[in-house]
């Protein structure tokens, strides 16, 4: 586990998953809260909806019940009112049973409540059918008609007879004529009665009619007094009878009429009562003490279920808002987690990569200017481990192929000794410090004496061991502090620190005598001289280059005089003055024309007839007369030169050439090129404009390059080579033999000949080995295609002998030495007619 915990990679991959399931199980559980609240809610909203409906229908049903009743009674005649009030009584009776049955499954509301209701209800029913019934009889309409008839009508008939009677004997016993005064007593009380009586169907009347409500008790009064008064005449006439006035019957129907008088008034005030109290009318008591209490108690009932109701909406509300609180916090949380978790990746990404790899890529950065001790992370991660390993890895490489670079360019890739550019840097750094202390400084410039011979005759193999062996044993004679290098060729230089020209002196001759002994190299036994030319700072120069020269110009006075070691004199150097007015004539030589060209012809050797001619400079100077062409080339070559030099030559061809063509030979040009015209990069465009201006065509015009020219560098040789011969040009191998190409690596040029050096076709009669070697290159360069030249034909017999070898071409004294144009022309004539070369010119 920790093996994986050490991976940016297993980390990644594991904080994507616990963020995935961190976002999910987020959602999910806020989702189903959320979604289970609403659910929950909507269901209650519904049922809470349905009751509330249910409570309306039962509201507006017992209203509409109520209405119903109250027009009823007003008319009770229309009996769909009556049909209509129970109708809806009904509706609110199964209302109010719906009511019950939902209301059973829900929590927040009372069942008691509505079961009270359904009870009312019911109550209700029974309450109307009942105000019904009395409003379609009188007697229970208005309870007072039953105390009328049952309690007050018999003693009015009572007390009517009873006064019949008592009129009656009085009638007959003629009282009235004994007694006027009783009998009139009795009509008075008859009187009273009458008054009482219809006094009291008056206030009755009223009562019913509700005429006149507010004389009622008025009435009441009148009646009660006008009894008081029949009562006082009734005990009046009970006086009198007790005093034996009045007959037996009338006796008696006074105490039957004070009875009934009574009863009857007893009967009055039960009426009064009834008529005083709200039931005076039945269906209006049943209204207000039953129905209107009923409906009042239901409608408290309704409005506490409906806020009952309303309460549980709210509590639902309220619990879904909750909930979206409860999601909305959960989402806020869930956010804020995985903020969190973001932000923890976030700085551990940024600890284990990006700062890592920002230190690395700084690293990088410092190493690329090869600025050192450059901080590496600390390692966190495996990821990283490997960028830091791969990174360390790189540097070692780095830093090794950059010394060997360094060495490779500072050092002599046969000897390891350092090059020329060490020892310039080196000489640089000992003449500042020899300037800072005045000091002394002296150089060495050595040449090996007959080098060119060991290579030449025992082969470049034993030359390089040569060359290793001379490095060793100069190197032996030094001190520490100096400096041996190897400037080209058999080319070594010494630099001796704090060394005037006397201790060099010393030191030139210790390496003289070390040069004395014999150098073994594969057993043979060679002797190597040299030639060393030694400067001094400051006396002979204060800087690198004059030091240099100056050594050189030593150097050569040793050799010229076989000195083995010189000492540079001013006085001795002409060479180095002169120099420098060569060059400047140079330059104006080329402005002005004063150059000129000679042509050496070649023959074909298959035919025997001339093949073409080859371009070679001549400079005349005023001064120092014909100059040989290798010195003003390496002149040119030195200073730049070069390239006008070169273009010169080969206008100058063409115009002269294309004169031979206009007179009838056609010969091939053959035109030497410079390894320095290869830097000059307008090189193929100049030519092709030079040529373009000629009739000759490019497959009679050859380039000779030497072949130590291409190999100074081979690629871009190779370039030139390519872009030259896609313009039609021949190209010719100059020199072949001197330098160190194989055959194989001019397989690849496009090269057309190949011109063995004339060194080897000179020494051909006196040395076989040269024999033998020209021999094999003609044959090796027909088997790769090439055309082979013979340089230096000086005798008949090489002539023959090449042409026993089957060589293509010959150049030579033998068949004429460079000769100016007309001369060329004479010599082409004669050749035309003789075929010799020996008769020709001579
Ligand atoms: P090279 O290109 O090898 O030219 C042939 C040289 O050999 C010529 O020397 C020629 O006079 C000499 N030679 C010809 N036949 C014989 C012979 O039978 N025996 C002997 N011993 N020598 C023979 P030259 O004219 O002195 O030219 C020397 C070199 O200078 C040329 O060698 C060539 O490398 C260079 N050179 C001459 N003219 C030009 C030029 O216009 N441009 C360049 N870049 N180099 C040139
Ligand atoms: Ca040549
Ligand atoms: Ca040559």
């Amino acid at each position: 586990m920790n093996k994986y915990w050490h991976s940016l990679h297993f980390r990644y991959t594991v904080s994507v998953a616990v963020l995935i399931v961190l976002i999910f199980s987020g959602t999910y559980f806020a989702y189903s809260t959320f979604s289970e609240a609403r659910t929950k809610t909507s269901t209650h909203l519904k049922n809470n909806q349905e009751l509330s409906d249910n409570a309306r229908k039962i509201r507006i049903s017992v209203l509409d019940s109520y209405t119903y009743i109250d027009a009823y009674l007003l008319e009770p005649a229309y009996k769909e009112y009556k049909q209509h009030a129970l109708n809806s009584i009904h509706t609110a009776i199964s209302s109010s049973k719906d009511m019950l049955e939902e209301v059973s499954t829900m929590v927040r509301i009372d069942t008691i409540a509505i079961e009270q209701l359904t009870f009312l209800l019911n109550e209700l029913k029974v309450q109307t059918e009942k105000l019904f019934l009395s409003r379609e009889d009188s007697y229970r309409q208005y309870p007072s008609l039953a105390v009328g008839n049952d309690v007050m009508q018999p003693n009015r008939n009572a007390f009517n007879n009873a006064i019949a009677v008592a009129l009656n004997e009085m009638r007959q016993e003629k009282k009235d004529r004994n007694s006027p005064g009783v009998y009139q007593e009795f009509i008075q009380t008859r009187h009273l009665w009458t008054q009482v009586l219809s006094n009291f169907r008056l206030y009755l009347a009223n009562r019913m009619g509700s005429f006149d409500e507010s004389s009622l008790p008025v009435q009441e009064k009148a009646i009660e007094t006008m009894y008081q008064q029949l009562l006082k005449q009734l005990q009046k006439l009970a006086a009198l009878d007790q005093m034996g006035e009045l007959g037996f019957e009338s006796g008696a129907a006074v105490q039957d009429m004070i009875k009934a008088g009574n009863g009857w008034f007893n009967g009055f005030k039960q009426v009064k009562k009834i008529h005083n109290a709200d039931g005076w009318r039945i269906d209006s008591k049943i209204m207000k003490e039953d129905i209107v209490p009923l409906i009042n108690r239901m409608s408290n009932l309704l409005l506490q279920v409906e806020s009952q109701i309303n309460h549980a909406v709210e509590e639902d509300m309220k619990s879904l808002v909750t909930a979206a609180h409860k999601q909305t916090n959960m989402l806020i949380w869930g956010a804020g987690a995985v903020l969190l978790f973001v932000l923890i990746i976030y700085v551990s990404t940024n600890r284990l990569v990006f700062r890592p790899i920002a230190t690395v890529v700084k690293a990088l950065k410092a190493e690329a200017i090869g600025k050192d001790g450059v901080l590496l992370p600390s390692v966190r991660s495996r990821e990283t481990t490997a960028l830091v390993d791969a990174f360390n890895e790189m540097a070692k490489r780095v830093h090794q192929r950059q010394s060997d670079l360094e060495h490779q360019a500072l050092h002599d890739s046969l000897t390891a000794l350092p090059n020329r550019t060490l020892l310039q840097d080196r000489m640089a750094y000992h003449i500042q410090s020899a300037r800072r202390e005045h000091r002394h400084l002296s150089l060495l410039m050595i040449d090996l004496n007959r080098f060119k011979e060991i290579n030449d005759t025992l082969g470049h193999h034993i030359g390089d061991q040569v060359l290793i062996e001379v490095g060793h044993r100069i190197s032996s004679q030094l001190r520490e502090v100096d400096t041996i290098a190897r400037l080209g060729g058999d080319e070594f230089a010494v630099v001796l620190p704090d060394a005037d020209k006397e201790q060099a002196k010393l030191v030139c001759k210790k390496l003289l005598q070390a040069m004395q002994t014999v150098l073994e190299i594969d057993e043979l036994h060679l002797y190597v001289g040299m030639s060393i030319g030694i400067s001094s700072y400051p006396e002979h120069g204060i800087d690198v280059t004059t030091l240099i020269q100056h050594a050189d110009v030593a150097m050569y006075v040793a050799k010229q005089n076989q000195l083995g070691c010189a000492i540079y004199d001013a006085t001795k150097d002409e060479y180095s003055l002169g120099r420098l007015e060569l060059i400047n004539d140079l330059k104006e030589a080329i402005d002005n024309d004063n150059l000129s060209v000679q042509y050496q012809p070649s023959i074909n050797m298959g035919s025997d007839e001339v093949k073409g001619i080859e371009t070679l400079l001549r400079w005349n100077h005023p001064e120092y007369g014909i100059l040989p062409p290798d010195q003003v080339i390496d002149l040119a070559e030195q200073t730049g030169l070069i390239n006008p030099l070169t273009y010169w030559v080969i206008e100058n061809a063409l115009k002269q050439t294309t004169r031979l063509f206009e007179k009838g030979y056609e010969l091939e040009v053959s035109v030497n090129i410079s390894v320095y015209n290869l830097k000059d990069k307008h090189f193929v465009e100049n030519i092709k404009e030079i040529i373009s201006r000629y009739p000759i065509p490019t497959e009679k015009i050859i380039l000779e390059i030497t072949e130590s020219a291409m190999m100074a560098n081979p690629v871009r040789a190779a370039e030139i080579l390519s872009e030259l011969d896609e313009m039609g040009l021949r190209l010719a191998i100059d020199d072949f033999g001197t330098g160190f190409s194989s055959l194989a690596y001019l397989k690849q040029l496009p090269v057309d000949e190949l011109k063995i050096d004339k060194s080897f076709i000179i020494g051909m009669k006196e040395n076989s080995s040269d024999e033998v070697i020209v021999h094999s290159t003609i044959d090796m360069a027909h088997n790769l295609g090439l055309e082979v030249v013979a340089e230096g034909v000086e005798t008949k017999e090489i002539y023959n002998h090449l042409k026993d070898f089957k060589c293509d071409t010959a150049q030579g004294y033998y068949m004429s030495k460079p000769l100016p144009l007309d001369l060329l022309e004479i010599w082409l004539d004669n050749f035309g007619v003789s075929q010799s070369f020996d008769d020709v010119l001579g």
